[in-house]
């Protein structure tokens, strides 16, 4: 779905670095053109559908008067205008023209924004935006802004279709909802969507008319995240929305990182913990089975101590990779220490536990880690607890029991009870 980013501007200094931005920070391809002539030229070459977004320079030699911006723009692609120049009379005209925005060159830190501008772009394709309104012009106009900023747009009509919407689209990320609509109002719409869905999962804008500063705040005390007052200018509205996808967008990956291990990136021990004790409930109330299985490498320190902390390092993160290719995805894996790791598969017979742990087993002993030349290989010993037990804790004593016997019994082994 992302296309390349094309960077048309003369300035070749500004252009490198704004490529650089792009592709080093943003992972996504960009082609530098220098004229209006160099534009048409790698539209011709590379084919015009390979581009997603433009960022273009207003004033270019062989194009003084922002002719390469109406002819991208007639192309369809969506443009990020980057200018030296800036008025009101400016200000209108990319209004009119619908850019996606505009940014004023100013001092280097015009290079970040630009750059920052377009990776939000980029995200946005992800994301999903509800627009709620009776009026089918306004949420026209709604959805004309938004997808300009390219988020993916639903409507509805009223409230209750909202909710309906709400309840089978899991990913809507955003709700901008009005104030009055025939039935449910933006409030009670907003009290609503906040019995099922809290503020840092679902973010809600609402939308009231200009000089009521009470639906304002009612908006607030309801529940919506922020407030936008109509009419509104463009600029306004697309920082608030900026705002409210990014500071979202910021606690998920806050909560994300918690509950991960940095190195291995699978989950840590308080995920576990926290996960499996869902798990443990379910099994008592007799909707499911669960096996805890418990893994540590064997002579890891060895590892450590000839070749380093990196090639260590480098063994753990290649342990965890074969682990999580062996587990489903209702299965919980952590990294629940140093070199040791937790598994609790679901809906396991007891047979096939030990077939399960037998399996990563032989793929641990299997596996060969090359580092700096040299090919590392490590074993790792497993203590499985199948049979339930009066608490999680319990299950996981046993498991730990069993891995110590493993571990007498010779390492690289399953022992289960
Ligand atoms: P055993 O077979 O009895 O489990 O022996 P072992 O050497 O694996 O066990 P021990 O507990 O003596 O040593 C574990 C080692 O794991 C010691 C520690 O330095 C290493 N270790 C723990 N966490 C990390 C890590 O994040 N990176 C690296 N490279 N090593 C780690
Ligand atoms: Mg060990
Ligand atoms: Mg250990």
């Amino acid at each position: 779905m992302i296309g390349k980013v094309l960077i048309v501007e003369d300035e070749s200094l500004t252009a490198s670095l704004v490529q650089r931005g792009v592709e080093k920070l943003l992972g996504i391809p960009a082609r530098v053109a220098g004229s209006f002539h160099a534009t048409k030229f790698l539209l011709a070459d590379e084919g015009q559908e390979s581009f997603s977004v433009a960022l273009v320079d207003l004033h270019l030699p062989d194009a003084p008067g922002g002719e390469v911006l109406d002819h991208l723009l007639d192309l369809g692609l969506p443009c990020i205008v980057f200018t030296g120049e800036f008025s009101d009379e400016v200000r209108e005209q990319m209004i009119a023209k619908e850019v996606i925005d505009y940014v004023v060159k100013e001092n280097a830190s015009s290079v970040d924004h630009v750059v920052r501008l377009i990776g939000r772009i980029h995200k946005n394709q992800g994301i999903k935006v509800l627009v709620v309104d009776d009026s089918r012009t306004a949420r026209a106009y709604l959805r004309a802004l938004l997808r300009r900023h390219q988020f993916q747009v639903v409507e509805a009509e009223n409230g209750e279709k909202a909710l309906e919407i709400l309840d089978k689209q899991r990913d809507i990320f955003l709700v901008i909802t009005d104030y009055q609509m025939p039935g449910m109002n933006g409030f009670e719409l907003t009290k609503r969507i906040r019995e099922k869905f809290d503020m840092n999962r679902l973010a809600i804008i609402g939308l009231s008319a200009l000089g009521n500063n009470l639906l304002s705040a009612r908006f607030l005390k309801n529940g919506a995240n922020d407030f936008i007052n109509k009419p509104f200018l463009h600029e306004e509205f697309y920082c608030r929305v900026t705002q409210n996808v990014v500071l979202m967008e910021t606690i998920h990956e806050l909560e994300e990182a918690s509950v991960r291990d940095a190195l291995t990136g699978l989950h840590n021990r308080r995920y576990f913990d926290e996960a499996s004790r869902q798990f443990f409930a379910s099994m008592q109330r007799g909707q499911m089975d669960i096996v805890v299985g418990m893994a540590d490498l064997d002579f890891f320190k060895r590892i450590n101590d000839t070749h380093g902390h990196d090639a260590g390092d480098l063994v753990l993160k290649g342990v965890a990779k074969i682990m999580s290719e062996c587990v489903r995805e209702t299965d919980i894996l952590a990294r629940t220490g140093g070199e040791e790791f937790c598994v609790l598969l679901v809906n396991t017979a007891p047979g096939g536990a030990a077939a399960f742990f037998e399996r990563v087993r032989a793929a641990i002993e299997a596996a060969e880690f090359l580092f700096e030349g040299e090919v590392l290989k490590v074993t790792a010993s497993f203590g499985v607890c199948t049979q339930p037990q009066p608490s999680l804790s319990a299950m996981v004593s046993v498991a730990d029991g069993l891995l110590y016997k493993a571990k007498s019994q010779g390492r690289n082994t399953v022992v289960c009870d």
